[in-house]
């Protein structure tokens, strides 16, 4: 027979991860089962895709297993599926090189990161490789699906140390045997019970049975014995799933290790069929607000076949941090991303999650206000993308929505606008907003001072998104919103009815001008304020003006926009005016003027233009004698 056997080299950055496993990782070794049970999954869900897509003759589907040996006496274990099965350019290809970005990804990231390398293989599953955290020798021996039954198969061969061998192989079955020759110290892995417990804890969801193989003493045979539930966890009966099975199917799906907050599981049957279940997590991810690099939690199913993850089409962008499953009936087997887009159904099932999903959010805000606190926290900033993005469910959302204001004196958004709607003043019609740089500046922004005094409540906004957010949200439960750093002739009115005292003297009236003629460059207009109790002087923005926060925006993304032109109120009663108004040297007084507009302009912006110059004004009236 003519010698079949060939050597090859694995791919420098197999090499690479390869060292890594066999060198540096000691803990969570357990993990390269549930790896290879994904991957005989995988391999047996792609057959089932495969013959019910091309309608090939069902009879390769029955009795599909991954079946586990622990052969004592080698030292061996030996993890089989009678799924796909491998080409030998798919077992180079796939075995001798890292095609996943995800495992890419990983040695980039834990070349940086020395320590934390248990951690971090659990959270990325990094496949067939970990195989080699407890074995000296791997043997791979598979055959594909399409093959004869005479055909061959291909066996792989490798210490992992920088080659690996193949060869032909009579093989009879399709589907594919990864047998581990166990290092001397990691024998435990032979222990029935121990890998029961390995497959509880990671693999119990998966749909396909799972066998052990017992040996019976008394009849002196070998059976196999289903240690899964081997049932998808939703396709069962909801009131027979306990929380600990939704929780570990969670962890599951996202390799999450930190408990989902609430979750529902629905089926729907009509014209459009579907189950889906769908988790709220309870922590951000630290690049989810980068709507590019984000990936949605969702996977696709189609007749319980799995079809693909990030089934992102489902569900709107404000809600990315949705983790779940979805199984229909209503599309296609071999649907791509591209034809997704386009389904009619696609876009019905989409409503249909997202209304489920707010729901549940409403749910969670009902019956576990500690929990919603977190929620909010976490994702309260994606959420208000959703108050623009979507504008058919604006009010649900709104309503979901939770704000710090002036009269709770906190950081911490607990409030509803349907609490602040029912604690508003009898004379008040509008809901009050701020927006400022941070939270600081906004409870200390003399833009307060009136409302404070008239015990009106007014909501503080912070957060990047908000001015965003506050084009868009205009209206709630009939009662516009408000920003009080905006001329408005309505809260003027209400104002003034409750305290309507100013009386312009000459005097005032000159000062007036001269600020005018000053700073007419900057302003449009000025005027004596109303809403000042204890600061000299604020900067209002008309009605159609672009906001401060905006404008910088626009500015940062290098977009020109003109300049906003303030009005400027000032405060006779306060001291400060009252000395300037008794000023009669001309440069001087403008410089004061120069000065209460640089300070109105820092308290609304945070920054000024030109800092040395306000500083140098300053500096000489502290000096002057
Ligand atoms: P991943 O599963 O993330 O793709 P793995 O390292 O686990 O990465 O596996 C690499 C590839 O090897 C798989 O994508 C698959 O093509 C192939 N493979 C691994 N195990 C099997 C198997 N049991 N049957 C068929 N193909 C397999
Ligand atoms: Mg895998």
């Amino acid at each position: 027979m003519i010698n079949t056997k060939e050597k090859h080299q694995f791919q420098s950055e197999t090499k690479q991860l390869l060292h890594l496993m066999i060198n540096s990782l000691y803990s969570s070794k357990e993990i390269f089962i549930r790896e290879l049970i994904s991957n005989g999954s995988d391999a047996i869900d792609k057959m089932r895709f495969t013959i019910l897509s091309k309608n090939i003759d069902n009879k390769l589907s029955c009795n599909m297993y991954i079946r586990i040996t622990l052969d004592r006496k080698e030292k061996k274990i030996i993890i089989s599926d009678n799924g796909i099965g491998m080409t030998k350019n798919e077992v180079i290809k796939n075995l001798g090189m890292i095609a996943n970005s995800g495992t890419k990804k990983f040695i980039n990231t834990i070349k940086n990161q020395n320590n934390q390398h248990n951690q971090l293989i659990g959270n990325f599953g990094v496949g067939f490789y970990s195989s080699f955290m407890v074995a000296e020798k791997v043997v791979v021996k598979t055959k594909h699906m399409d093959a004869n039954q005479d055909d061959y198969g291909i066996i792989w061969e490798s210490d992992g140390k920088g080659e690996y061998i193949i060869d032909k192989i009579q093989k009879k079955e399709h589907g594919t045997d990864i047998e581990l020759y166990l290092k001397s110290t990691e024998i435990q892995f032979l222990e029935n019970w121990k890998i029961q417990n390995i497959i509880e804890k990671y693999s119990n969801h998966i749909s396909i049975p799972i066998q052990l193989q017992e040996y019976d003493k008394k009849n002196n045979t070998v059976l196999w014995k289903q240690i899964n539930q081997g049932q998808a966890l939703w396709t069962r009966n909801k009131l027979q799933i306990t929380k600990d099975e939704y929780k570990k199917f969670y962890y599951s799906i996202t390799k999450d290790t930190e408990k989902p907050l609430i979750w529902t599981h629905n089926t729907v049957e009509g014209t459009y069929e579907y189950t889906c279940l769908l988790y709220i997590p309870s922590k951000s991810i630290w690049n989810i607000l980068d709507q590019e690099k984000q990936k949605n939690g969702l996977k696709l199913y189609v007749k319980k076949i799995f079809i693909m993850d990030d089934a992102n089409q489902f569900l709107p962008n404000y809600l990315r941090f949705i983790k779940g499953i979805l199984d229909t009936n209503n599309l296609p087997l071999n649907i791509s991303r591209e034809i997704l887009q386009e389904n009619k159904s696609t876009n019905i099932l989409r409503i249909s999650l997202t209304k489920r999903i707010l729901k549940l959010i409403k749910k969670l805000s009902l019956e576990n206000p500690n929990k919603y606190k977190i929620f909010f926290k976490e994702f309260g900033p994606i959420l208000k993308e959703g108050i623009a993005e979507d504008t058919t469910n604006q009010e649900i959302i709104a309503s979901l929505l939770r704000f710090t204001s002036m009269k709770y004196n906190s950081k911490e958004q607990t409030l509803s606008l349907t609490e602040y709607i029912t604690n508003m003043h009898a004379e008040q019609n509008k809901i009050y907003f701020l927006i400022a740089e941070n939270y600081d500046a906004a409870n200390t922004s003399p833009h307060l001072e009136i409302f404070r005094k008239n015990k009106i409540d007014v909501l503080l906004l912070s957060e990047r998104i908000d001015d965003w957010m506050m084009h868009y949200l205009t209206i709630f439960q009939n009662k516009k919103f408000q920003s009080i750093s905006k001329f408005d002739p309505d809260s003027e009115k209400l104002f003034g009815k409750i305290d309507n005292n100013i009386n312009i003297t000459p005097e005032i009236q000159d000062f007036l001008n001269k600020i005018q003629n000053t700073l007419q460059k900057h302003i449009a207009s000025v005027k004596l304020s109303q809403r000042l109790v204890d600061s000299p002087a604020v900067l209002i923005t008309d009605k159609n003006a672009i906001s401060p926060q905006m404008s910088k925006l626009f500015k940062a993304a290098g977009q020109n926009i003109p300049s906003i032109k303030y009005i400027f109120e000032i405060n006779p009663n306060h001291s400060l005016i009252k000395k300037i108004i008794k000023i009669k040297n001309t440069e001087k007084i403008n410089i004061w003027i120069q000065t209460l507009f640089d300070q109105a302009l820092l308290s609304t912006h945070g920054t000024l233009k030109n800092p040395n110059n306000f500083i140098k004004n300053i500096n000489q009236l502290l000096t002057e004698k």
